[in-house]
């Protein structure tokens, strides 16, 4: 069946005819058969680039060989055991030495779970109600954190979700990214906030980039007013670097939180920061966190090899900046947007400067994004379909891959 059909009867089953929102491109999505590598291959026998890959967690490209034979190996001793298994030492210890501020982890199946819990453990260490995040920050689909929410939540205009409580997110400040004063002022104003939560880089309108000082300055603000400072490094974790932006920046969260690169392609999250924060995690504390899936043995195997991986192999995130490096390059003489990356994150955005926060974003052309994507899709790349999603690298984009890209770009941006 072709996807135009496919759609037509996925429409019939599903909400929107797909299982997450971005993904139900107009006027039908492209339905993959496989994938490897760098690329996607359709049921429709078409073949694309993939610049999104899975949203983030394929750092090592599809089908990874290595990744590949982790996840056949632990699949043929059984997959889903409810006990405790060696591999989550292995990954728990691989994730603490990795990150300075995390002395405890604990596994979890989605970042969305991971944010959930880590908000609970910081109400219960300190005893405080509310929570700060930025606007636009994008921490996963669950209520305290879906008040204006960057991802498919802005892509889709609904950034505030119906069906959350106002009493909950009552609970839930806002404040715009890189402004400390804003910050400031609030917590100068309540004295009833348990963590502020960001993205250090923001990867679900971006990326966004911090400005020197911000991480820095957010770290001095919510220490002198005890609240927690939470680092969501679902996207930046692995890679930005080892050690994901905590390490980069040098600026040490109480909590961290996790996905997507450390399951290496399968379902995980991850949460942990400070020992005396997280051993009021239960079994060890009151504070209660559990699930069925939680340390699922074949996402450890995948998540462990690609971390092994990368740690045999540092120099690719030089590699991969250099890549992005060559697209930006191409963008050079664009017309009018503005090109942004770091490492391997990457994106044209249609407004003149680069942004600095949600509000920046929002002026963006959306219209015009829309042409370019639909037109770089046309030429065999396939980028997020929103100008609210960073664009990926993986170590599977060939140097060939990589000036298909540029020739895209180029071609994309002034046509
Ligand atoms: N936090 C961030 C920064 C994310 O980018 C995402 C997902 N894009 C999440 C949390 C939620 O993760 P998941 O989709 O695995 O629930």
């Amino acid at each position: 069946m072709k996807s135009s059909d496919l759609f037509s009867r996925a429409k019939q089953l599903m909400p929107g005819g797909v299982s997450s929102p971005v993904r139900a491109i107009r006027p039908y999505p492209f339905y993959v058969e496989r994938a490897a590598g760098s690329r996607l291959m359709t049921v429709d026998g078409m073949e694309f680039i993939d610049c999104c890959l899975g949203y983030g967690p394929l750092i090592l490209g599809h089908a990874h060989p290595d990744v590949r034979d982790a996840i056949v190996r632990q699949v043929e001793k059984g997959w889903l055991y409810g006990t405790p298994t060696p591999l989550e030492i292995d990954l728990a210890a691989r994730i603490v030495d990795d990150h300075p501020a995390v002395g405890m982890v604990r596994f979890v199946s989605s970042g969305s779970e991971a944010t959930m819990a880590a908000i609970r453990a910081a109400r219960g260490y300190t005893g405080k109600q509310d929570i700060v995040k930025v606007e636009g920050g994008f921490h996963g689909a669950h209520d305290a954190v879906l008040v204006k929410a960057g991802s498919g939540a802005t892509t889709l205009g609904v950034p505030d979700s119906a069906g959350v409580l106002a009493d909950v997110v009552a609970h839930t400040r806002q404040v715009p990214y890189n402004d400390p004063e804003a910050l400031e002022t609030l917590l100068a104003g309540n004295e009833d906030v348990a963590a502020f939560i960001v993205e250090p880089i923001m990867g679900n309108i971006g990326p966004v980039l911090p400005e020197d000082g911000y991480l820095a300055d957010i770290r001095e603000i919510t220490a002198a007013h005890d609240t927690l400072l939470i680092f969501d490094e679902v996207i930046t974790g692995y890679r930005v670097g080892i050690g994901g932006a905590q390490v980069r920046y040098g600026v040490k969260p109480d909590l961290a939180t996790f996905g997507k690169i450390i399951g290496g392609g399968l379902p995980i999250g991850a949460f942990g920061g400070r020992r005396d924060i997280m051993e009021l995690v239960a079994p060890s504390g009151p504070v209660y966190q559990a699930g069925t899936f939680s340390g699922n043995p074949a996402s450890l195997a995948a998540g462990y090899a690609t971390l092994c991986w990368l740690h045999t192999h540092p120099e690719v995130y030089q590699h991969l900046d250099e890549a992005a490096r060559a697209i930006e390059e191409a963008t050079v003489d664009a017309q009018r947007g503005s090109f942004v990356r770091t490492g391997s994150l990457f994106k044209h955005f249609f407004r003149e400067a680069p942004p600095r926060n949600y509000r920046d974003v929002q002026e963006c052309d959306r219209e015009a994004f829309s042409r370019f994507w639909k037109a770089m899709l046309d030429a065999g790349v396939f980028l997020p379909p929103s100008q609210f999603e960073t664009n990926f690298l993986s170590t599977a984009h060939s140097r060939s891959d990589i000036e298909k890209i540029a020739d895209a770009y180029r071609s994309c941006l002034f046509a």
